[in-house]
């Protein structure tokens, strides 16, 4: 078991309150769709042959220039602008801390509407810079290696909580452009992936109609490439999320046997390994997607024997796939160890021998419990009760 990392500088923390009061009751722009948002600028009484116009001049305003008052969309005439003051908002979550780790990592503790809180994860590397968002609050699974399944579902968030979770971290980066500055070569955030709190296929017009936004080519214009939904497995929607969304796919597939898959990812008892692995030999073709990422989280004594890695090897047989080896992250209370150093790397030799890329994923930002897995929102009440986890351990 690796020890987190020790700190070279101290952890910073502070607190950032953005004040984005939203007029009671008024719509929200941000998370429309292209098509919502003809539907409303329509009945706030656009004139019809204005429309599509309209919609593009707001698109960009919002999702290129990232700009958050109607005040200064000065390409569209002040009655206008009254007019959209008069009867929309545009509001993101609000930041409420942000702790930055001694590796660079930045977890975001985010507030969105009812005051419920989610997290949100940008992961700064050489080339690129990730973000891992959240898509719901808490979860209805029970992953029992999981943080966040130990927490109950609390809701969905909405397409404009997904997307706002890119645009608060852009705005914490300063990465909106500016008028007149040539545009960065390099992104900072260059990469979204769907594996923060909740399971992402549970919400799905939530995360399809987010990410709609995120690839519009005249905003955000983030590549389906570099967009990756990990789903736990729900497998009816895995068809839909090649052909609505066209992202890459990950798969939390952590076990080689359905005894053993039933206790760490229990939505196996619903679609067990068998169907769960017909739906992915789909996937890349439907969505034209390149490998499926197949996640799997290290666990002493548990998955991780030779005899697992041959399995496995075995199973996604004919599946363009790369394989994510994730060290186990512990969390208070946890019921599992790490597998060492030498059995991770034991395992990921088998898998590579046998043609498929085997990377180890570094933990990040251990030392503020942002690394997989270990989010949760602390203020939630409501928590799923130990002795309920316990048994679905031990199944
Ligand atoms: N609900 C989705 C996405 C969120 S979890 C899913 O389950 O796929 C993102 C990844 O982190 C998943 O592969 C998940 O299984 C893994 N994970 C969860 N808890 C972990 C932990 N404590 N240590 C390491 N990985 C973990
Ligand atoms: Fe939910 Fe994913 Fe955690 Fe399972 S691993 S409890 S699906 S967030």
């Amino acid at each position: 078991m690796t020890a987190p990392a020790t700190p070279t500088a101290p952890i910073t923390q502070d607190m950032m309150t953005i004040p984005r009061k939203p007029r009671e009751g008024l719509p929200n722009l941000v998370g429309l769709t292209r098509p919502a948002l003809r539907e409303a600028l329509l009945a706030a009484g656009t004139p019809e042959k204005q429309v599509k116009m309209r919609v593009n001049q707001l698109w960009q305003w919002i999702y290129h220039w990232g700009v958050r008052s109607f005040e200064e969309m000065t390409n569209l005439a002040k009655p206008y602008r009254e007019l959209l003051a008069a009867n929309f908002v545009i509001e993101l979550p609000e930041i409420v801390s942000r702790q930055v780790s001694t590796d660079g990592t930045r977890k975001y503790l985010v507030r969105i509407a009812g005051g419920h809180e989610v997290e949100t994860v940008y992961i700064p590397e050489d080339e690129r810079g990730t973000l891992c968002i959240s898509s719901q609050v808490g979860c209805t699974l029970t992953c029992s290696f999981c943080h966040t399944g130990t927490q109950k579902l609390v809701r969905n968030l909405t397409p404009g909580e997904i997307i706002g979770q890119v645009m608060i971290v852009r705005d914490d980066l300063a990465e909106w452009p500016r008028p007149g500055v040539p545009k960065e070569e390099r992104r900072l955030l260059s990469n979204i992936v769907l594996m923060g709190m909740g399971e992402p296929l549970y919400n799905f017009e939530g995360v399809r109609d987010a990410m709609q936004i995120a690839m519009d080519g005249e905003g955000i214009a983030l590549s389906r490439r570099r967009i990756t939904l990990s789903t736990s497995g729900v497998v009816p929607e895995i068809a839909r999320t090649a052909e609505e969304i066209g992202c890459m796919l990950a798969v939390s597939f952590h076990a080689t046997t359905d005894e053993v898959r039933d206790k760490l990812v229990p939505i196996n008892k619903k679609w067990n390994i068998e169907k769960l692995l017909e739906a992915l030999r789909a996937y890349p073709r439907l969505s034209n997607s390149e490998r499926i990422t197949f996640e799997y989280v290290m666990l002493k004594g548990v998955n991780d024997s030779d005899e697992d890695a041959h399995r496995l090897v075995k199973l996604i047989e004919g599946i363009p796939a790369k394989i994510n080896l994730i060290p186990f992250n512990e969390w208070p209370g946890s019921p599992y160890e790490r597998s060492s150093n030498n059995r991770i790397r034991a395992f990921a030799d088998i898998i590579y021998k046998a043609g498929y890329a085997s990377p180890i994923r570094t933990p990040r930002g251990e030392d503020i419990m942002a690394a997989c897995g270990q989010l949760k929102s602390a203020t939630e009440r409501q928590r799923k009760s130990r002795a309920q986890i316990a048994a679905e351990v031990q199944g």
